[in-house]
């Protein structure tokens, strides 16, 4: 049985791909996050979610909502949630979706177990949509002792948590399983659908891929991942994470929705005869490309990439090396892994990564990610092998895999501590 699942106006799991984002404006910032709510919303986000760090946001969150109704604008609010049960609870008589991992619920499973079902009995009691959220870099040991920190973790964690619910007679879930490593995450995404398809209940699935970055790499490391999902005819709601302010996002994610929705008013054909036209924006081409080329090297169909001969070749070059790279079938420069920044941020992300990309560009095989926030950076950065953590406050965090080597580092000295500690490690580049 496929479901469907309201979220106010929108429905989700009907075949049309619908476009989501996220504020990186701070929820006691009313006016700013309502403004802009506003904003996103007149610019195609159909979804919009908002955090809500801690129980003294909810009234914040609430105050979001009523003002935007107000101002006639009925755009569905997401509550982003991370780690408190509680919160969870109190934001589902408030918003109409809320975004948990349940596993986080509590230290104890039993516990996380505990409070997730009576987080489905307020939802149900006041037709709360709920997105299971699951992260690949913050999958429980309760999972990864059993199946590695692997795709088939992710998709088994997001089974229990389904299963839960529908045992609880709730079936307004979406089910998102992200990874910033495209392999992981399609091959993830693949997984749980067919393990719902086996267990006969098929939810609708939220697709992205997290922490992407900024730039053409951030967009085509999306398209590559995404278009390699949504072309199997898996997912109903995208996305685009990129460490950029988020009506940025909306482009991509439209472009994306345009190419792979599946309603019967949607028509593939014209979307592709359109983007062959030759008129193309460079953006549309390289969003093209990615999704053009990025399903086939995930699929192994393909090992490398070509493009018209007329093209400029240093150009053409780049974005193959560009494409490849999304795909990890080939690392031409350091893998930055950067999430988008959001209420919890404390500190100026896009510059700090901007900086860090430009000191670290003769690097290679290495992974480096720049994160937003101590609370769930940390837990996020998956397989990075380096960390910038912003601490806010005008500090940094510089972290070796998961293990923290510096604290409290002043932001204008972090980034050249962390390229004096990755070269000490000798993974300088020639
Ligand atoms: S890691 Fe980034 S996106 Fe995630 S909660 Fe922290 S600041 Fe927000």
């Amino acid at each position: 049985m496929k479901h469907i699942v309201k979220v106010g106006k929108v429905t989700i799991g009907d075949g049309r791909i619908v476009v989501q984002t996220m504020c990186n404006t701070h929820t006691d910032d009313i006016e700013g996050t309502v403004a802009q709510s506003l904003r996103l919303a007149a610019a195609g986000a159909e979804l919009v979610r908002i955090t809500v760090p801690g129980l003294q946001d909810v009234p914040h969150i609430a105050e979001i909502r009523r003002r935007l109704r107000e101002a006639g604008c009925d755009v569905p609010l997401v509550a982003d949630i991370h780690f408190s049960a509680e919160t969870a609870i109190a934001c589902a008589s408030v918003v109409e979706k809320v975004r948990i991992n349940p596993g986080n619920f509590h230290r104890d499973h039993e516990k996380a177990r505990e409070k997730f079902a009576e987080f489905l009995e307020v939802c149900k009691k006041h037709g709360t949509a709920v997105r299971i959220g699951l992260n690949h870099g913050s999958l429980g040991a309760f999972i990864t002792e059993k199946y590695g920190n692997t795709p088939r973790a992710m998709a088994e964690a997001a089974m229990e948590w389904i299963r839960m619910a529908v045992e609880h007679d709730f079936f307004n879930v979406v089910v998102s399983l992200k990874a910033s490593n495209t392999v992981v995450m399609a091959e993830a995404y693949r997984l749980l659908q067919q393990a719902m398809e086996d267990y006969g209940h098929v939810f609708p699935l939220h697709v992205g891929v997290t922490e992407a970055g900024n730039g053409d790499s951030g967009r085509i490391k999306s398209c590559v991942g995404i278009a390699s999902v949504l072309s199997a005819g898996i997912g109903d709601t995208v996305r685009v994470s990129l460490t950029e302010d988020p009506e940025a996002e909306l482009p991509v994610a439209k472009y994306l929705s345009d190419r792979y929705s599946r309603t019967s008013s949607s028509d593939t054909a014209s979307c592709h005869s359109r983007t062959c036209s030759g008129n193309l924006s460079r953006q549309d081409y390289i969003l093209r490309a990615a999704c053009d080329w990025g399903p086939k090297l995930l699929n192994r169909e393909v090992d490398d990439i070509t493009f018209p001969e007329e093209m400029d070749p240093a150009e053409a070059e780049y974005l193959r090396n560009e494409i490849l790279q999304a795909a990890r079938r080939r690392f031409y420069k350091p893998e930055y892994i950067a999430c988008p920044g959001c209420g919890r941020t404390m500190y100026n992300l896009q510059a700090a990564f901007e900086e860090v990309k430009a000191k670290t560009a003769h690097l290679k095989d290495v992974v480096i990610a720049v994160m937003g926030c101590v609370v769930n950076g940390p837990g996020e950065m998956a397989d990075a092998d380096w960390g910038y953590v912003g601490e806010g406050n005008h500090k940094v965090s510089i972290y070796k895999g998961r293990t923290p080597l510096l604290r409290h580092i002043p932001e204008e000295e972090a980034a050249d501590r962390l390229v004096a500690l990755i070269e000490a490690e000798g993974l300088k580049d020639g």
